[in-house]
């Protein structure tokens, strides 16, 4: 890998790690070899050699010009050294002493020398390199092996980018296996077209758009659509996320664009899908304290790809994002991303059709109405409904049944919005009853405001989620639009549960926290958003982000003005709060009636709940309600 000819900072890498090792090796060689030789060597002085000679303790010795090297008999691995003196009678003293001895140049070879001082620590050192190399590779290439620090080359030029490549046969995903998403699906039929025959297109004359950019929430079939595009075109499909480009040294996710574009070149026609593309398209700003080179050489790289492309070979780039807006706006200028495809979340319909889609893949009864759970799960995604289908599956699996009936896929949709039920959570009776009265209070509310949807269903049983309750509300239809009168009354119904508490139990409980924030949330927007207070009119308050995930909104306005905004946002919320409240006092047998009523039963659907409201007062009696009935036994 670092031995790449055209990759820049591979190179230097290598470079440096060779220049510290032939440091390292300078001064191995300089000192600690011979520290290491040196330390087994006594210096004595001449007399203490010569005493040695004459008590013949003295096993070899080897002389040179500078030093006398000896060794003892009793300690024949102990070596000595004294310095040579002018002493003509030392031949004959050796040899009266029985030693052997002769004269040495140098005590060890040039050659041992060399092998220990430089041909094994070459070896080592490149070992080590290999390693490293190759641990570094598999990080890069995720799981690929390549060659080693030496053995770059060939190896490497496949599967470097890290996109996968999919053969036709494998993406046999089909556009019938979108369901919903008609407008998405008739914008990409033409890039589809065109894949399939480029020729007709550059015979006229056209070029084909470059790439297209499918933004939506999470979870509203967008990656699914891109290997849509690829099954039906039939061509090869090269996926990387986004994520995949951002790489620990600057300058390898702009090789990894380079690269992804080569192979796609070479693969001509055929597809290149940059999934979640906001982790290296966002905007390059300048004044950001933290500039991120690496990202920023990557979409440099990228926009240069994409202009560099031929337009008539037939390469189309597809790219997904949830958040466009933080998209640097010379990737979407045209040429390059100049077709965006949205994919929102489904409608009615579309909701229908995913859940037929994905029912195919299960045992369904035959009277499943698919409608109702569709108008239930209103706002769901294509995953979320994916998901309900398959938790309902689950659940036919543990009732012990052969195919999901209705009530399996009415039960998951709860699931998937509100969580499982939490059995363990024993609710005290009277904190039970507060749940009762709260959730009535909201259904209440909602259904005396005739603009409000009706309730589908009220249950009090604790859910993983944390709801100790809650109210299903269902829209009839699919509402693009929402009126003043619509969102004051959605206000007064989420005040609903608090109001029922404070007028039954005449005390409050923690448990409006998540009504306060919603009602709050639709007051302020109300100001800000969408201009529909008199004191501010239609002036623009706050700006809004990532509004495919969630939405965040930030003021953009004085002080003084987001005092007001406050002031009025609690004007607001006061003023539907007293409407729920005396909706709730001018029906409070009601509210005994239908408390009492969810209290003993757990769940109440909205026909149920329909029934009791529209009835004379017949259920239970009203002079006894089920709140008077635990005061008369406080346990
Ligand atoms: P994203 O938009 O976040 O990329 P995906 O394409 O990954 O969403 O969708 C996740 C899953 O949700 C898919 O695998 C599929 O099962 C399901 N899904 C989403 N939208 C649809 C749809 N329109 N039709 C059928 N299934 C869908
Ligand atoms: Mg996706
Ligand atoms: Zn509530």
């Amino acid at each position: 890998m670092f031995f790449n000819q055209d990759k820049k900072p591979e190179r230097t890498a290598a470079f440096t790690y060779v220049i510290v090792v032939v440091i390292i090796m300078l001064l191995i060689n300089a000192f600690i070899l011979p520290a290491i030789v040196r330390r087994n060597i006594r210096d004595v002085d001449y007399s203490t050699f010569l005493n040695m000679v004459g008590n013949k303790e003295i096993s070899t010795a080897q002389i040179n010009s500078d030093y006398i090297y000896f060794s003892d008999k009793a300690t024949p691995e102990n070596s000595y050294r004294t310095a040579t003196f002018n002493d003509p009678d030392l031949v004959n003293r050796l040899q009266a002493s029985g030693c052997e001895f002769g004269t040495v140049v140098n005590r060890t070879s040039p050659l041992e020398n060399f092998f220990f001082g430089w041909v094994l620590p070459l070896l080592f050192f490149y070992g080590i390199g290999v390693l490293l190399s190759r641990m570094m590779m598999r990080r890069m290439t995720g799981g690929e092996d390549g060659g080693g620090l030496f053995g770059g080359g060939p190896m490497m030029s496949f599967g470097k980018s890290g996109a996968k490549k999919y053969v036709p046969s494998t993406t046999s995903i089909k556009f019938e296996d979108v369901a919903g998403e008609e407008e998405a699906k008739q914008l990409l039929e033409e890039l589809v077209m065109y894949l399939h025959d480029p020729k007709k297109y550059a015979d006229i004359g056209a070029s084909c758009p470059k790439g297209a950019l499918l933004v939506g929430p999470p979870g509203t079939g967008k990656t699914l659509l891109a290997k849509a595009v690829a099954g039906e075109a039939e061509v090869p499909f090269f996926s990387i996320a986004g994520s995949e480009f951002v790489e620990m040294f600057v300058g390898m996710g702009a090789s990894k664009v380079r690269d992804l574009f080569n192979q796609a070149e070479k693969n001509a026609p055929c597809i290149v899908f940059i999934d979640e593309i906001d982790t290296i398209g966002k905007k390059r700003d300048a004044g950001a304290l933290s500039t991120n080179d690496e990202r920023e050489q990557t979409l440099n790289q990228l926009l240069t790809e994409m202009d560099g492309f031929d337009g008539s070979k037939g390469v189309i780039i597809l790219a997904a994002t949830n958040r466009p807006e933080v998209l640097d706006p010379a990737l979407l200028r045209p040429g390059r991303f100049d077709r965006r495809i949205p994919v929102e979340l489904p409608d009615l319909e579309g909701r229908v059709a995913i859940l037929k889609v994905h029912a195919k893949k299960i045992k369904v009864a035959d009277n499943v109405d698919f409608d109702a759970i569709a108008r239930t799960a209103a706002g769901a995604s294509g995953a979320d409904l994916a998901n309900i289908i398959n938790e309902a599956a689950l659940r036919a699996v543990r009732e012990g049944r052969k195919f999901v009936i209705q009530e399996d896929l009415m039960e998951s949709i709860e699931v998937v919005i509100a969580g499982y039920q939490k059995k363990s959570r024993v609710l005290s009776d009277k904190e039970k009853l507060v749940v009762a009265y709260h959730e009535i209070g909201h259904a209440l509310v909602a259904a005396k405001q005739n603009n409000s949807a009706p309730v589908q269903k009220i249950t009090i049983i604790p859910r993983t989620s944390g709801a100790l309750g809650y109210t299903l509300q269902v829209d009839e239809g699919d509402k693009y639009l929402m009126s003043k009168e619509e969102l004051l009354n959605k206000i007064a119904t989420f005040t609903g549960g608090r109001c029922a508490e404070e007028l039954v139990f005449g005390t409050i409980t923690t448990g409006a926290a998540n009504d306060i924030e919603q009602a709050t949330k639709i007051a302020r927007a109300m100001i800000t958003q969408y201009g529909m207070d008199e004191d501010f009119g239609m002036v623009a308050l706050s700006t809004q982000t990532n509004i495919y995930l969630g939405g965040d909104s930030s003021l953009a306005c004085s002080p003084e003005t987001a005092t007001q905004i406050d002031a009025a946002v609690v004007r607001i919320v006061e003023t539907q709060h007293d409407k729920a409240m005396k909706i709730l006092t001018d029906n409070k047998s009601k509210l005994h009636e239908l408390a009492k009523y969810l209290y003993e039963h757990e769940t109440i659907t909205g026909e149920e709940f329909m029934e009791i409201l529209n009835s004379k007062p017949a259920y239970g009696t009203e002079a006894k309600t089920a709140a008077d009935e635990t005061e008369e036994n406080p346990n």
